[in-house]
C-alpha cells in the first residue's frame, strides 16, 4: 500500500470522464477520507504538473492526449507500461514517479466479456481504428489472445507503423476497406464520438459478422454502438474497460479490491 495523500486524473479535456465518479464511488464504499479529482492539464503544462504531484505525494490516472508523454517523465515503470509504451495509471513512492498500465488488462477482460456474452470465440482477425496510447494497450492484451492478428488503421502514417514495429502481430492497412476485410472484432481507439454523434467508421462498411467494441463512453451509449446494434452487431462501449481499468489502479494505490458493485452503480 502507498497510501497516496491525493488522487487526480490529468488529462485534456478531462470534463467528460466518469473516473472522478467511480473512483469517489470506491473511495466511500471503502470508508478512505479522499477525494479523486480532474485536474485539465495541457500538454506543454505536464512536466511541471507532475512535479507538483510529486511533492504532494500524488497517485491518480492519466487520459488523453498525456499517457504515451508521460513515459519518459516516470522515474520507473512497471513492466506492463513498459511494453505498452503508455501509463494510465501513477503514483509517487519516495519521491519517484512510478508508471503503470491498467487499461491492458482492462481491455482484456472487456472484450472476453462482450464476445463470451454473445457466444463469440477469441476472434483472429482485429481491426483497430486508432493508434495512440489505447491502441498501444490493445496491441498488448491481443498479443496473449492465440493467433490473433491486428489491421491497424489511423490517420497518421507514423503512429501506425511505430504500432507495427513494436507488435510483430499487428500489421498497417492501405486503407480502410482493407482494413476492414474479414474482421471479427472492430475497435474504435480514437476520440470519434465523444463530443459528437460521429461515427469512426459507417455501419455499412462492417463485416456482417463482426463485433463491435468502441472504447468511447458517454452518459447513453455511443451514436455508433447504437447503430451497430441496430445493424445486428453484438457491440459494446467502454464502460466496462472503464470500469475494470478503475477497479485495477485503485487495488495498486490502496493495495485491495474496491467494491465493483458501487464503482457500477455510480456510473448508472
Ligand atoms: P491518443 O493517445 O490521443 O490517441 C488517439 C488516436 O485517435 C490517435 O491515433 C489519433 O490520431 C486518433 N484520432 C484522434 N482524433 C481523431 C479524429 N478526429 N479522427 C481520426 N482519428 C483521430 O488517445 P488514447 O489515450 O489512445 O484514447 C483514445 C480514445 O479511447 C479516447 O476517446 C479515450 O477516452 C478512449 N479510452 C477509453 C478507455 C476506457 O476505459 N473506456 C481507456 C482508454 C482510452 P493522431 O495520431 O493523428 O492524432
Amino acid at each position: 500500500m502507498i497510501a497516496p495523500r491525493r488522487l487526480v486524473l490529468i488529462g485534456h479535456p478531462v470534463a467528460h470522464s466518469f473516473s472522478p465518479t467511480i473512483q469517489n464511488a470506491a473511495l466511500r464504499a471503502a470508508l478512505i477520507p479522499l477525494e479523486y479529482t480532474a485536474c485539465d492539464v495541457a500538454s506543454g503544462e505536464l512536466s511541471t504538473a507532475l512535479h507538483h504531484l510529486i511533492i504532494e505525494n500524488s497517485a491518480g490516472n492519466v487520459t488523453i492526449p498525456h499517457k504515451q508523454a508521460i513515459v519518459s517523465l516516470c522515474n520507473k515503470l512497471t513492466p506492463i507500461a513498459q511494453r505498452a509504451g503508455a501509463v494510465n495509471t501513477f503514483w509517487t513512492a519516495s519521491g519517484e514517479l512510478v508508471g503503470d498500465n491498467t487499461d491492458v488488462a482492462g481491455f482484456d477482460v472487456a472484450a472476453r466479456s462482450l464476445l463470451e456474452t454473445n457466444g463469440r470465440p477469441l476472434p483472429r482477425r482485429i481491426t483497430l481504428l486508432g493508434a495512440g496510447g489505447a491502441a498501444s494497450a490493445i496491441a498488448l492484451a491481443t498479443e496473449g489472445w492465440p493467433s490473433a492478428r491486428v489491421t491497424v488503421w489511423s490517420r497518421t502514417a507514423a503512429r501506425m507503423d511505430e504500432l507495427a514495429q513494436r507488435f510483430g502481430h499487428v500489421r498497417v492497412a492501405t486503407d480502410l476497406p482493407g482494413a476492414l476485410a474479414d474482421a471479427e472484432l472492430v475497435i474504435n481507439a480514437t476520440p470519434i464520438g465523444l463530443e459528437s454523434d460521429d461515427f469512426p467508421v459507417e455501419t455499412g462498411a462492417l463485416p456482417p459478422e463482426s463485433v463491435v467494441m468502441d472504447l468511447v463512453y458517454r452518459q447513453r451509449e455511443t451514436a455508433w454502438v447504437h447503430a451497430a446494434r441496430r445493424s445486428g452487431h453484438p457491440a459494446a462501449d467502454g464502460l466496462t474497460m472503464l470500469v475494470e481499468q478503475a477497479a485495477l489502479a485503485f487495488q495498486r494505490w490502496f493495495g485491495f479490491e474496491p467494491d465493483r458493485a458501487a464503482m457500477w452503480r455510480s456510473v448508472r
